[in-house]
């Protein structure tokens, strides 16, 4: 302005005739330069900046080039010049639109950048993405992992596409007598449930073993099986199979070796009938017949029945019963097998033992745990109403004690022809209700009737309910009483 000014000045008193040219030519050149010819011209640049959100991942490029993001998430651009903003998701991931400097949608956004300018892009994951998930499993064991949601039955399904970025839970369990040790692998550990929520393809691994720790009952600590009768046939080990339920029970007095907190009882606690009666013994077992034959008593002498008011057990047990010799003369099946399905235990004898007393199942008449909560003698036995001395558990007073490492002897006979052994498996193992099936059995060789081992049904006792059978595997007898 100052300068077209001073050349109007300069017009306002005529100059000579090259002057004027020369004015008229510097004029034409500073017009021709722009409107300020002080300043320097240059080409401005702005900055534009991307910045990502969301839970998924992708990359933003732009053209022109510059950004990369990726790594390059901002860059300098011409000014006022057009960049279009291309946003690309990770697989797995969605775009899910702009935000920022008036871009929007998922398309390219295409900025004119006036300014420094800021564009956000989101990518989310992408829920209706599957991952695959694949169960492995090692160890000397075996059992079946299965998931939720399902997919995974591991068995025969070891392998699963399931929803991308969902829970899922994996569930191991092992088959008979063996354990689940451990989880490894798709942040699973330990040996519960494992949640995992699948982010990409995963395997997880579980490993089974055989039983290398044996289950320890702890005499202070006996699970009280009140409440384990079934009248039908039982789909695991524990249960009793009765073909009734007596009805409800008169408890009594709660019994100091019973704690109903932690539903246990303490055998090492709970007292005996006391006495010392001695009885004629009269036992036999012909082992080509399978004939029983005898009067009922045991071989080892008993507490006095009916309890006297002056044993200190009265206050628990009034047990008013004596005993007497009710005879034995029972046909037990010649070759026992195994039935279709097993029959339910009935209230009086289930079999014998080798001391010559009878064994009933681990009910009493009021649908209790008997061996709980009875008071027997320090033989483990009693009468009932009808005289006859019984057990619900394996006597102490046995003749056939076990021998360390070795499988218990046989002690006793069911009224299905399969024998009774003590708490011994093989080598030796202390057996508990894990180790057997729903019945209280299991097969593998051993000598019978002085035989060579053979692989056979047999009954195990436990220290645990129901200590003895918990179901005929066979078919019992008729007239076993
Ligand atoms: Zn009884
Ligand atoms: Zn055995």
């Amino acid at each position: 302005m100052m300068s077209s000014r001073l050349i109007k000045n300069r017009f306002i008193s005529p100059p000579p005739s090259s002057a004027l040219f020369l004015l008229m030519a510097i004029t034409f050149l500073l017009y021709s330069c722009g409107d300020n010819p002080f300043l320097v011209p240059t080409t401005s640049s702005t900055v534009l900046t991307v910045s990502k959100a969301g839970t998924g991942t992708g990359t933003v490029t732009s053209s022109p080039s510059g950004i990369n993001c990726g790594t390059t998430c901002n860059a300098s651009f011409t000014q006022n010049g057009d960049v279009t903003l291309t946003a690309t998701a990770d697989n797995k991931s969605v775009f899910t639109g702009w935000t920022g400097s008036g871009c929007s949608g998922t398309d390219t956004c295409l900025l004119t950048l006036t300014s420094d300018m800021a564009v956000t892009a989101t990518f989310d994951t992408n829920a209706t993405s599957s991952a695959v998930l694949t169960i492995s499993k090692t160890g000397t064991g075996t059992g079946t992992v299965t998931s939720s949601p399902s997919g995974i039955n591991c068995g025969p399904t070891c392998d699963a596409s399931l929803t991308q970025n969902t829970e899922v839970i994996l569930t191991a369990v092992a088959d008979a007598n063996l354990v689940f040790v451990s989880w490894t692998g798709g942040g699973c550990s330990g040996k519960d449930p494992c949640s995992l929520t699948l982010t990409s393809d995963t395997t997880v691994t579980a490993t089974f073993a055989t039983n290398t720790t044996p289950v320890v009952i702890d005499s202070k600590q006996i699970p009280v099986g009140d409440g384990k009768l079934l009248t039908t046939v039982p789909t695991e080990v524990g249960y009793l199979y009765v073909c009734y339920i007596p009805d409800s029970p008169n408890l009594p007095g709660k019994a100091p070796w019973i704690n109903t907190t932690t539903g246990t009882w303490d055998q090492t606690i709970k007292p005996s009938v006391r006495g010392s009666v001695a009885w004629p013994f009269n036992f036999a077992v012909n082992g080509p017949t399978h004939y029983v034959s005898g009067n009922g008593l045991p071989k080892h002498r008993t507490g006095t029945f009916g309890i006297a008011i002056t044993d200190p057990v009265y206050k628990y047990d009034k047990n008013p019963n004596t005993i007497a010799a009710e005879p034995i003369a029972w046909q037990l099946p010649l070759a026992p097998v195994v039935a279709s399905s097993p029959t339910c235990t009935h209230g009086g004898a289930i079999g014998v033992l080798l001391s010559g007393a009878r064994i009933f199942n681990a009910s009493d008449a009021d649908g209790r745990d008997a061996v709980a909560h009875e008071v027997q003698d320090a033989c483990d036995g009693h009468p009932q109403s009808k005289s006859i001395y019984h057990y619900h558990n394996l006597t102490r007073c046995s003749d056939q004690t076990d021998i360390a490492g070795q499988h218990s002897p046989l002690v006793g006979y069911v009224a299905d022809g399969f024998g009774l052994f003590g708490n011994q498996g093989e080598k030796g193992v202390a057996l508990t209700n894990a180790d057997l099936d729903i019945c209280h059995g299991h097969t593998h060789a051993i000598a019978l009737d002085g035989g060579l081992p053979a692989d056979s049904y047999h009954y195990h006792a436990t220290k645990e309910f129901p200590y003895t059978v918990g179901c005929f595997r066979g078919t019992p007898a008729v007239g076993i009483h």
